[in-house]
């Protein structure tokens, strides 16, 4: 039997049953995978369904704005993912009259879509022989057949495109690219592989090597950065406090905060004070966290000042439920009481 069609009969057998695998509308699917890129199946099946609710449909999402939308994503990090699907919703509504494209042409030249989310809408929904390229695709393939490149070289993606297309079923392109990302993440884990049950065993060259630890490999180390960012988190007698939208192009971006004073490294509250250009009637306390991202570890400390007086617009601690605020900074309000 062809590693088509072992790996698909799998598949019909052991498939996950997820509210995306129901439908083969590509508005839905574009949702489920942008959603799932950078996010555990858990925790996506939530923000799906709440997606859906809020946006049926291409035309209500092109309607919001980004502060409802990234409310509605907030939580789910990498920011840029939902103000990309603002951007193509609307460039859907007036280009292709606000019917999603389904095929890897049209939908390819979208904001926020690339190769592997095009391949698998493509393929789920217009039946395209697309192979889709991801980090479970890597893993499984460069194991099953001791692939000796590094996966964070463009080459190598463009190497297992190619050994993807010589793989994937022509009759069930859909199918076969799930199949591979359940495989990938079901069997061939990363470090908990299931090598005594799978079905590729006696021709995996990793497993009859006994090498499979050492694939997929990277050529560098990921630098992670470290950040120390200050936030002032300041308290009028009638509970208010000051707010910003963040700007630029860095992380969070639109998202809200309170005034940030960012240093080179960790800072006491006297250093923090000499940078504060208002005045304060009492420091009341400081709370340190740490938070990480794929390429940066942020260590953020919250200082609580009492003020007084304060000229600028300021929002009602209660009202801050109202706003989108990155992950570390809403923990810290739910926890304010
Ligand atoms: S035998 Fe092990 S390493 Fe090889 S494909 Fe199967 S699960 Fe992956």
């Amino acid at each position: 039997m062809k590693f088509s069609e072992k790996l698909i009969e799998w598949y019909r057998v052991n498939k996950r049953n997820l509210p995306w695998r129901l439908t083969k509308q590509p508005y839905k699917i574009w949702v489920s995978e942008i959603i799932l890129q950078q996010t555990r199946i858990e925790q996506g099946e939530k923000y799906y369904y709440a997606f859906l609710e809020k946006y049926p449909n291409i035309s209500e999402l092109a309607k919001t704005n980004d502060e409802e939308l990234l409310k509605v994503w907030e939580g789910l990090g990498y920011y840029s993912r939902a103000l990309n699907m603002l951007k193509a919703s609307r460039v859907v509504l007036n280009n292709y009259k606000g019917i999603f494209p389904s095929n890897y042409d049209d939908l390819i030249k979208l904001p926020g879509i690339g190769d592997y989310t095009a391949s698998a809408i493509s393929s789920i929904c217009n039946n395209e022989v697309q192979p889709v390229v991801d980090g479970n695709v890597f893993r499984f393939l460069s194991r099953m057949f001791k692939i000796d490149l590094p996966i964070d070289k463009l080459k190598t993606k463009t190497y297992f495109k190619k050994l993807g297309f010589k793989l994937i079923d022509v009759v069930n392109p859909g199918d076969f690219n799930q199949a591979m990302m359940d495989y990938g993440s079901m069997v061939c884990r990363p470090k908990k592989f299931q090598c005594h049950k799978c079905l590729f065993s006696s021709n995996c060259k990793a497993f009859n090597s006994n090498t499979v630890m050492l694939y997929p490999f990277k050529e560098k180390r990921i630098k992670i950065k470290h950040r120390f960012l200050n936030y002032i988190f300041i308290i009028t007698n009638d509970r208010k406090t000051l707010i910003k939208k963040r700007n630029g192009n860095g992380i969070w971006k639109n998202l809200y905060e309170f005034p940030l004073i960012e240093t080179k490294k960790e800072s006491s509250v006297n250093e923090i004070i000499k940078e504060l250009d208002f005045k304060y009637l009492k420091f009341i306390s400081e709370k340190k966290i740490k938070h990480k991202l794929t390429h940066q570890q942020l260590n953020i400390s919250f200082f609580t000042f009492k003020v007084s007086n304060f000229d600028d617009d300021l929002t009602d601690i209660k009202a801050l439920s109202n706003y989108p605020f990155p992950r570390p900074i809403n923990k810290f309000i739910s926890e304010l009481v």
